[in-house]
């Protein structure tokens, strides 16, 4: 009995400091006041809380704000120097592992090409564990003393830690078991466009949305339904590549056809291009440069401008289906290939969008780029860590799990 009592207490307390921090976090500088009202928490308990972080180092003063006649207020903020994380992006093109204070400020990154087809996995995860010391070295950081490692890979993965990702040609590969030796700070392995849409909802283009579908487009094609609420935001993952979209139509890796991923996964764009009359070869190497060279060349009547507009399409119905059964009020486009194309196409994507949308479901959805820069897909797997410790109520664990 009174180990249940000790128990309740203390989830208490953590929920009362997962709430001021989470406020902080999400939403910047706030006084006691600004916090007492977010959190539906006593004046006593915010106060308790607050001095506790303040203690700790998580939170700081961040100087006074003027209140109507009456005393100023102090101002407090997350600090940014409390901690450091690791994201990594295991792309289908790159691996980019990317320092980062636990604010998601950039620190240092390093991208490294790989093998494209199907990439041993011991080889990617010696690549992971050499872009950790290389952004730590550089920016004179502890590996052992990180917040955490998070790793975004393109796939799902298991309870277990096996990764199933078809893009990367894994079915269940021992990921997280090649990688965990190596990695001083705790690992957290999770979905790319699930981990992305965190990000974009808490520093990117998602900010202030009620429910926002993040679209990942890359050699594979993932998105993630994330949702705000006060108290945070809920990121899941869906196969939205795998979504039909042409009955009986192109052959798609998963072994059925007419998926969207093989009309709009940057392969299938460049073997569509290369399939056209007249298509110029591209002598570029690599895909994520293949692709640029076809959109630059978009810019003038052809097979490349045609494969443009035909992308817009499939997107465009793509993205609708995802509206007309959400509803979302935003649809962020990321991922490295939804980078380089959506410029390009943003408006026919609009266009076609709304052809495929029910009108008033249409009105009430923003199509915008994201807005979380190349380091994107980094940055979500660096989130791992840090919502770790928001839902831990701000105490870290170690790499042995205490
Ligand atoms: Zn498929």
């Amino acid at each position: 009995m009174k180990r249940e009592v000790g128990r309740t207490t203390r989830d208490l307390r953590r929920h009362n400091r997962t709430s001021v921090l989470t406020r902080l976090y999400l939403h910047g500088p706030a006084s006691r006041f600004d916090l007492l009202r977010a959190t539906g928490l006593s004046s006593a308990t915010v106060s308790n809380v607050v001095t506790d972080l303040v203690a700790e180092g998580l939170v700081a003063e961040a100087g006074l704000l003027d209140s109507d006649g009456g005393r100023p207020r102090t101002l407090l903020e997350v600090r940014p120097g409390y901690a450091q994380v690791v994201g990594v992006d295991i792309g289908e093109t790159h691996v980019q592992v990317g320092l980062f204070d636990w604010t998601l400020a950039t620190l240092a990154t390093a991208t490294y090409p790989m093998d494209e087809g199907r990439p041993d996995p011991a080889v990617l995860a010696g690549l992971v564990t050499a872009g950790i010391e290389e952004v730590t070295a550089r920016a004179g950081a502890d590996p052992a003393e990180l917040l955490g490692v998070g790793v975004g890979v393109p796939g799902t993965v298991l309870p277990d830690g096996l990764v199933h990702a078809p893009t990367l040609g894994w079915s269940g590969e021992p990921f997280d078991a090649l990688l965990r030796p190596h990695v001083a700070a705790p690992l957290h392995l999770d979905n790319c466009a699930r981990t992305l849409g965190q990000a974009e909802m808490w520093r990117g283009a998602g900010r202030g949305a009620q429910r926002a579908i993040v679209a990942l487009l890359a050699v594979g094609v993932g998105a993630a339904v994330a949702t705000g609420s006060p108290g945070g935001v809920t990121s899941t993952t869906s196969e939205w590549g795998h979504t039909v979209v042409a009955a009986g139509g192109a052959p798609c890796r998963c072994g059925s056809h007419g998926c969207l991923e093989a009309y709009v996964g940057a392969d299938a764009i460049l073997e569509h291009y290369e399939s056209l009359p007249g298509a110029q070869e591209l002598t570029a190497a690599g895909t994520e440069r293949r692709l640029a060279e076809l959109i630059a060349a978009a810019g003038a009547p052809g097979p490349a401008a045609d494969t443009v507009r035909r992308t817009a399409e499939y997107l465009g119905i793509g993205i609708a289906n995802l509206i007309n059964l959400l509803s979302p009020d935003r649809v962020i486009l990321s991922g490295w290939a939804g980078a380089a194309m959506g410029p390009a196409m943003l408006p026919a994507v609009r266009d076609a969008m709304r052809r495929h949308t029910l009108d008033y479901m249409a009105a009430g959805t923003v199509l915008e780029m994201g807005r979380l820069g190349p380091e994107a897909v980094a940055l979500g797997a660096a989130t791992l860590p840090v919502h770790e410790l928001l839902t831990a109520g701000g105490r870290a664990r170690t790499a042995s799990g205490t």
